[in-house]
């Protein structure tokens, strides 16, 4: 059987229990090395045949499964954050499923929720904003017309740009072309959770050569909108005193 694993943003112990346990029965371990912390690895069993995706394709990342499986093995595939995001496993599970191999998926902390933890902030702040957008700029990979940067910016959203901190030019200046004001607060955060995290707050003006002067080029999130400043926000309804919940008579 084959097991998805959410590694988790980075630190060793943001792994889910379920994730850790799976790691340490595994006979063979297949994980992303671009991006997940390799103090992971400490959980594995001695035996455990261990593979770095990162210098394998997609087919011989199903041969490996294959051959494990031929011989009854357990494989954990081993995925940065969460897998449901940029994770490409679509692709494996359906050639999983056209093979007959059983295979299940275990969640991880995906590395906006870890970036947000370093932060200490909130993305959703009452009388600011309810939505967050986690979306990437396009790059090798096509984006939909309609979820081009440009466009996600007209909602005033918090949005998340994963995969683009490569060219944090060409994204300051495509929010300011979809109308997001140069004064706007943003964050970047490389390597969130990690022991090198390293993690700023700016303006989407200053982002680019903020950027440069941290040295930031990949393995990092950024983070805009008005609730990066983490002011000006409204008191949430939920622990209002006046406010009656199902749970709790309000004082009103
Ligand atoms: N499935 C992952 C995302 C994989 S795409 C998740 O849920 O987090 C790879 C991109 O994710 C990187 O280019 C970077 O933008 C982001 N990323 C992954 N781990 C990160 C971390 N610890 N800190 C900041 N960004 C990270």
């Amino acid at each position: 059987m084959v097991h998805f694993v959410g590694a988790g943003p980075g630190a060793k112990d943001l792994i889910t229990i379920r994730g850790k346990e799976l790691i340490e029965k595994a006979d063979v371990i297949i994980y992303a090395g671009s991006l997940v912390n390799p103090a992971l690895l400490d959980y594995a069993g001695e035996a455990c045949d261990i593979y770095d995706s990162s210098r394998l394709n997609l087919d011989e990342v199903i041969e490996i499964i294959k051959s494990a499986e031929k011989l009854g093995k357990e494989t954990v595939r081993l995925h940065t954050g969460d897998p449901s995001i940029y994770g490409a496993i679509r692709e494996q599970m359906d050639i999983l499923d056209r093979e007959n191999i059983v295979y299940d998926v275990t969640p991880g902390v995906s590395s906006f929720c870890g970036a947000a933890a370093s932060l200490q902030m909130e993305y959703t702040l009452p009388g600011i904003t309810q939505s967050v957008i986690i979306t990437r700029m396009d790059g090798r990979t096509g984006v939909p017309e309609k979820e081009s940067v440009e466009a996600l910016s007209a909602h005033g959203a918090t949005m998340v740009f994963f995969l683009s901190a490569g060219d944090t030019k060409r994204l300051s200046d495509r929010l300011i072309a979809g109308g997001v004001s140069g004064d706007t607060p943003c964050a970047i955060v490389y390597k969130a959770t990690w022991p090198d995290e390293k993690k700023l707050v700016c303006t989407i003006k200053e982002l680019p050569e903020k950027a440069k002067e941290y040295g930031i080029t990949k393995t990092a999130l950024i983070i805009v909108g008005k609730a990066v400043a983490q002011s000006g926000y409204e008191l949430s309804r939920l622990y209002a005193p006046e406010f009656t919940t199902e749970f709790r008579k309000g004082n009103a």
